[in-house]
């Protein structure tokens, strides 16, 4: 049988009690449900030049597009927008992390007042998702053109941020109807930003693999998102300006965001939620420092899952926990909350807060279990290649 066997029992953990959903032993291709999202798909260098761009945006038959671009990438954006001449009737730039509630209602206000049948958003997943914001209110189409690794371009997910709490939901009006990936457009993106934003990408990459939605189809693509990464990643570092390297880490982006958008989030993303959300951490950081421990408590409990991650990696070893740990640390990334901010002192509480996230899951982990997590990603201790769950 293949190496992700679908009808693996979580013995006793409760983290991923839907596994039992799929498949039989022995039956050939296990029974799965698998849901494509409809999105047009532009990928290549260049293929923001003007003669492409103009191309894909006349097939939309958009007229009055609202411009949305952060202040850092706005000449990048005004590049790219040049090509549509008259039909920008507007521009939003006050862009935030986590799109606060005051912001969407600005931008909601921009597209109003520009009476856009389009918004053509350009930047990274914060300016991804105050194109949604806008989106899920009054069902203008979205054009996304991504400059980091975020994947948000592909997904139905929204978040907003009101009174310190991020809410997260699911519409198909903020998908974007067109995604132009220009690797040439990333290769201004800081290496050190790059790394992270990779590692956000494969940590969607991974718990695809793992989680209760998971298929055979979502597993290709994240184990091919994953093998992408690992091929982009080191090699911006070498060079930030490799193109080959850009066009590989931005392809492997791609599949991590279709990945996370059809196989849906799990621990992984519910821990690095609450997180975000009640400290501040910055996101893709915060993904980097978690996932190895994340990952050596999910993938040992599912058939093939572990060698699958070290093989797309590239690595040796039997732990996909510790493949990821020994990439991240070769690519420079944070290596625990401590460096990233998070007080010491509040180390219980966040345990409360996870604790409180994985309530609704059947069986949820043990608190002790949330704890030690919690402790070896504060410290940034190596991951333990099959953490037992009280
Ligand atoms: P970001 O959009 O906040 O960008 C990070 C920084 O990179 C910003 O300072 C930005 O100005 C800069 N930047 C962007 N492109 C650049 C470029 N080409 N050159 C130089 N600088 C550049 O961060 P992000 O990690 O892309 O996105 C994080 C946000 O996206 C979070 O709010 C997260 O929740 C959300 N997200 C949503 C989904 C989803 O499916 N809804 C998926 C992933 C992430």
């Amino acid at each position: 049988m293949a190496q992700d066997s679908y009808c693996v029992l979580v013995a006793g953990s409760g983290m991923l009690p839907e596994a039992v959903r799929f498949g039989r032993e022995g039956v050939g291709v296990p029974e799965f449900e698998y849901t494509g999202f409809p999105s047009h798909v532009v990928f290549g260098v260049g293929s923001t030049e003007r003669w492409q761009l103009a191309r894909v945006i006349d097939a939309l038959g958009a007229k009055r597009i609202l411009l949305i671009a952060a202040e850092p990438e706005r000449a990048l954006a005004d590049r790219i927008a040049d090509a549509l001449g008259t039909r920008i009737a507007g521009r939003f730039s006050n862009i935030r992390a986590h799109v606060p509630i005051e912001i969407a209602r600005q931008a909601r206000e921009a597209a109003r007042a520009t009476q856009a049948d389009c918004l053509l958003c350009v930047g990274g997943g914060s300016t991804t998702g105050t194109a949604k914001a806008v989106a899920m209110e009054s069902g203008v189409d979205i054009v996304a053109v991504p400059t980091t690794y975020a994947g948000s371009e592909v997904t139905p997910i929204w978040g907003l941020t009101e009174n310190g709490r991020k809410t997260t939901g699911v519409d198909l009006r903020v998908l974007p109807k067109l995604v132009i990936y220009d690797p040439a457009l990333t290769v201004s993106l800081p290496a050190e930003l790059s790394a992270v934003s990779g590692l956000n990408a494969l940590a969607h990459c991974a718990e695809a693999l793992w989680t209760a939605k998971r298929n055979p189809i979502t597993s290709l693509i994240a184990e091919e998102g994953i093998r992408a990464l690992a091929a982009g990643l080191p090699a911006i570092l070498a060079d930030r300006a490799d193109l080959d390297a850009r066009s590989h880490a931005l392809y492997g982006a791609w599949l991590a965001g279709h990945a996370f958008a059809t196989a849906g989030s799990g621990i992984h993303h519910k821990i690095c939620h609450v997180l975000g959300g009640a400290y501040d951490l910055p996101h893709a950081e915060t993904h980097a420092v978690v996932l190895p421990y994340t990952t050596s408590l999910a993938a040992p409990q599912l058939d093939g899952v572990d060698a699958r991650i070290v093989s797309a990696l590239g690595g040796d070893g039997d732990s996909a926990a510790e493949a990821i740990f020994a990439f991240e640390r070769k690519l420079g990334a944070p290596v625990s909350l401590r460096q990233l901010g998070l007080p010491e002192s509040e180390l219980a509480k966040a345990g409360e807060l996870v604790a409180e996230a994985f309530a609704a899951l059947p069986e949820p982990p043990s608190r002790p279990a949330i704890d030690a997590l919690l402790r070896s990603a504060f410290d940034g201790a190596p991951p333990r290649s099959a953490m037992i769950l009280a």
